[in-house]
Order: C-alpha cells, then structure tokens, then sequence
C-alpha cells in the first residue's frame, strides 16, 4: 500500500470538470488580471470567514508583507510572534528592517502562549512602545488562543495581525461568541498555496479585515500604492491575485466545508484507533469541528527521525513541520537569541511529524500508517 502525505490528484478527480471550465472562461475573456473573478472571490471569502472586506493577493507571504505595510512598519519596529512556524511568519518583518520577537508556544497547541506575551510585557516595559504589531499563527489549522492576545493588544494599542495562513475557516469560541480565523485582528492573511485546504493550482492569498480605512489602503498598496491610476501617494508592489487562481478557488470554497469535515473524521480515526505509549496526539484546544487539520501532528517519544525514515521505506508519507525554530535560524543569528531561549519550541521542532489527513484518505490507508507507527515502537 502507499500513503501519501497529501494527494492533490484524489481531490481532481471530484472536481476535474468545473475546474477546467472555469480556467477555459478565464482563458477565453483574455482579462488576465484582476477582474470579476477576483472581486467574486474576494466577497466569498470574507462572507466565509466573517470579516467586512478581502483583498486578493499573490501569496499567503504578500499577504502578510502588505499587511505589515498597511501598518506603515518602519524600520526597527518590533513585531512579536512565535518561532514556531512556517518561515514567513517571521521573514516578512525582517524583509522590512524591522525586528521578530519571539515568544514560546503552548505546548499544547503549539500556538503562541498569550501568557508568555503578557510575561514579554512585564519583562521589558521600555520596549513596549516600539512594538507595532503582534502575530499570532494560527498552526495546524486551530486557532491561537485570541481573547487573551485580543485584551493585551488592546491594553497596548498595538494591533493584531492573524497568519491564518494554515486555517481558514477555523472557529474560536470568543467572549463575543463563535468567530472564524481571520476575523478577529486587525487583518488575516491567508494562504492558497496548493498544500492548504483551501488551495489553487498556484500560489495565492487574502488579506481579511473589517477596518474600511485598511482595506482601501491594502488594495492601493497591492497595485503599486496606485490611486488613482498612475498617482503614487503610498509605495506598494505588485502583489495581485491572478483571476485564474481566483476561479479555481471559488469552485473548490464550495467542497471546503465538506474536505474540513473529511479531516476531522480522518483524525477522529486516528485519535480513536492509535495507541503508543509516551506518544501526544493533537491536542483538540475548543471542540474537534473548529479545527481544520492543515496538519494532523503527533509528538513522538524517541527516535523520531528513524520513524519518518521508516516510515518512508514504507511508502507512508510524513514530514517534519518544523525541524529548526526561527531563533535557530542561521539567517536569524544576528538577532541575538541562543539554542534553550524557547524550549517549547525547540521541543516541537525535535519530536513531531505530520501524518497524512487529507480528506479522501480511506480507512484501510489509516489502518495501514497505524500499523506501520505501532511496529516501529514495538
Ligand atoms: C503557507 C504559510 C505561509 C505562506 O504562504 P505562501 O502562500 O506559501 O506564501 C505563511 N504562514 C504560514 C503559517 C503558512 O503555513
């Protein structure tokens, strides 16, 4: 047998006919860029994830750099956020001379530890004022703990950037009731990137927000900071979102519900059925259908580098998200930090992997990636 990690071709084939006539009517109007496609799926997916206004953009990365840029990020600014997570998170604020300041994760959850942001607080008032942002990622797909984050950014008057990059549609059960990733900072950023569960054929991205004033900002700054055509008041880039990537997700957001559901079934299976001593199953921080399972994570005893390795020689893919925290970083050294500075993290980093989760994985290929896990610890 063989287990993919993920098998994007499974999901094609329930599919394949409204994708292509939807690339085939993109091809045909010759409007390459921008467009009703675009303002189509921009209006989808802020009504999807409960928030005013969605611009489209090039990447889940553009996504947060523009993001970064609406808040007009200077030059040594400090952002707080987490080392553990995709690269990005962290690589758009150095990309604008401004300065990452971790803070652990929640073991748990491997999101940013809300108590760990208020100790940073506590420990270095005389920083707080250069912080112009905070990111908390919501990983794997289940949202960072944001009441608590939401209440501290709002005791400091610095806002909120959400990297929902790995979570769309996932809930959070407020103070102010059941809310969706990207819905409750002052931006999300999202990611189409095609590993995501909501994901095109190419990259792509969303910048969320309910804050009019933002989201005019972001859309000149997408187009150049251009306003009105060819009159520059705001230096921005080319960060558009191409209308093909947009077509294709609007027909894939209708299925997204239902592959979120396949996820969590998958991994109520593996909950249910995998049984190793010493190992840590996902933890479920709400309730299981608020977690969207971009990735199923387990935290491994020992030996987790010989697992993935047997594993593989067994046709079971697996990956490891992610082997290095950004304060271990080379690229990162000249910030300062050391190897212990965020234990949880550096934990993280040294016991997990990610098995397969994607919706049309079938029983017999989960029984078969449990066996397979159980031998190898016997
Ligand atoms: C995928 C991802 C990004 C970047 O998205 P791209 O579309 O690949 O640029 C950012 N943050 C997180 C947490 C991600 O998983």
């Amino acid at each position: 047998m063989k287990v993919p990690l993920l098998d994007l071709k499974a999901q094609l084939d329930t599919i394949r006919e409204d994708v292509k006539e939807v690339v085939n009517e993109v091809l045909e109007s010759t409007r390459y860029i921008m467009g009703s496609k675009v303002t189509e799926l921009e209006e989808q997916i802020a009504a999807y994830c409960g928030a005013r206004y969605g611009i489209g953009v090039s990447s889940g990365t553009d996504a947060l750099l523009i993001a970064l840029m609406a808040l007009d990020l200077q030059p040594g600014d400090l952002v707080l956020t987490t080392p553990y997570s995709f690269f990005a998170t962290a690589g758009v604020v150095s990309r604008l001379n401004a300065i990452p300041v971790f803070v652990d994760i929640d073991p748990g959850t491997y999101n940013i530890d809300p108590g760990q942001i208020a100790q940073w607080f506590a420990d270095n008032p005389d920083k707080i004022e250069r912080v112009k942002a905070i990111i908390p990622v919501h990983l794997y797909g289940q949202c960072a703990d944001m009441d608590p984050i939401l209440e501290l950014a709002e005791t400091y008057n610095i806002p909120v950037i959400e990297d929902a990059a790995q979570a769309i549609g996932a809930g959070y059960p407020s103070k102010n009731g059941l809310k969706r990733a990207g819905s409750m900072g002052s931006m999300g950023c999202f990611s189409f990137f095609p590993s995501k569960n909501l994901g095109g054929i190419g990259d792509g991205g969303m910048v969320t927000t309910n804050d009019a004033a933002l989201a005019e900002k972001l859309v000149k700054l997408r187009n150049h900071g251009s306003h009105p055509k060819y009159y520059h008041a705001l230096i921005g880039g080319n960060f558009r979102l191409d209308p093909i990537q947009a077509a294709v997700l609007s027909v894939k957001l209708k299925h997204l519900d239902a592959w979120h559901a396949g996820r969590q079934a998958n991994a109520a299976y593996y909950d249910a059925h995998l049984n190793v001593p010493g190992l840590t199953k996902p933890m479920v921080a709400y309730q299981r259908d608020y977690h969207i399972y971009n990735q199923y994570i387990l935290s491994v005893p020992e030996r987790r580098d010989a697992l993935v390795e047997y594993l593989h020689a067994r046709d079971i893919g697996c990956e490891v998200y992610y082997p290095v925290p950004f304060h271990q970083q080379e690229c990162f050294q000249y910030l300062g930090y050391k190897t212990g500075d965020f234990p949880h993290s550096e934990f993280a980093a040294e016991h997990t992997i990610a098995l397969p989760i994607y919706p049309e994985l079938t029983d017999m290929m989960q029984q078969y990636v449990i066996e397979k896990i159980q031998e190898f610890y016997q």
